[in-house]
């Protein structure tokens, strides 16, 4: 799978500027907060369809404002420096179930960040993410050679009846995974992400004294 030229570049530009655009709020709306959870660590994957679409984000970051800053007032001032540091904003309040919700959302070379305060409580809740983006050249899956085949079986074994001698699952060809359509990916329904044939657990091969009546009809060449 090789690498999208410049993607991983741009990707990790832009979460360092989401980063220090959340840092420079929650430093302003909520002084003193503790900011090492929103260290980068790698981007996820967001998009399981190939090929994969990678982000950061930050979840939920919790800071508190001062006792004397409203809710209201909060996320004005989280649209004014998004505003003024050239983010295209939009704010909302409105009541949930007796809470009085004040949003604003700021939106930047595909980025989001959503500041979010409610007027009973001081907590504020920061999120953010960058675009997903795909970071590797999408790529056909290569089925595996089998492990053995009737040439180099070991004597006294026989090629596994399960996989003819794959080793690997042959459903999902020893990735864990087949495509889905909805969801990218779903776990393989075979091997359920063992990865390896589930008969003779990846070895390719079966030892003739070790199997049972019912295996013994797969290979009528033993005989009785
Ligand atoms: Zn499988
Ligand atoms: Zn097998």
């Amino acid at each position: 799978m090789g690498p999208v030229p410049g993607a991983r570049e741009e990707l990790d530009r832009l979460g360092h500027a989401l980063r220090a655009q959340l840092v420079d709020l929650i430093d302003d709306l909520a002084p003193g907060s503790d900011l090492s959870p929103l260290h980068l660590a790698e981007p996820e994957v967001f998009d399981w369809h190939d090929p994969l679409r990678y982000r950061y984000s930050v979840g939920c970051f919790t800071g508190m404002r001062p006792a004397n800053v409203t809710a209201a007032d909060a996320a004005s001032r989280a649209a004014a420096l998004l505003g003024s540091a050239g983010w295209a904003v939009a704010t909302s309040r409105e009541e949930v179930g007796g809470t009085v919700r004040t949003v604003a959302i700021g939106r930047r070379h595909g980025c989001g960040i959503e500041v979010r305060a409610v007027d009973h409580m001081t907590t504020l809740w920061f999120s953010g993410q960058t675009p997903a983006m795909a970071l590797y050249e999408p790529e056909e899956f290569q089925h595996p050679e089998p492990l053995l085949t009737p040439e180099t079986v070991t004597p006294g074994y026989v090629l596994c009846y399960e996989c003819d001698g794959l080793g690997w699952c042959h459903d999902c060809g020893g990735r864990g995974w087949r495509p889905d359509e909805a969801r990218g990916r779903v776990n393989c329904p075979a091997c359920h992400r063992r990865r390896v044939c589930v008969i003779c657990r990846g070895a390719a091969e079966l030892a003739v004294t070790d199997l049972s009546p019912y295996q013994r009809g797969y290979y009528p060449e033993l005989g009785r």
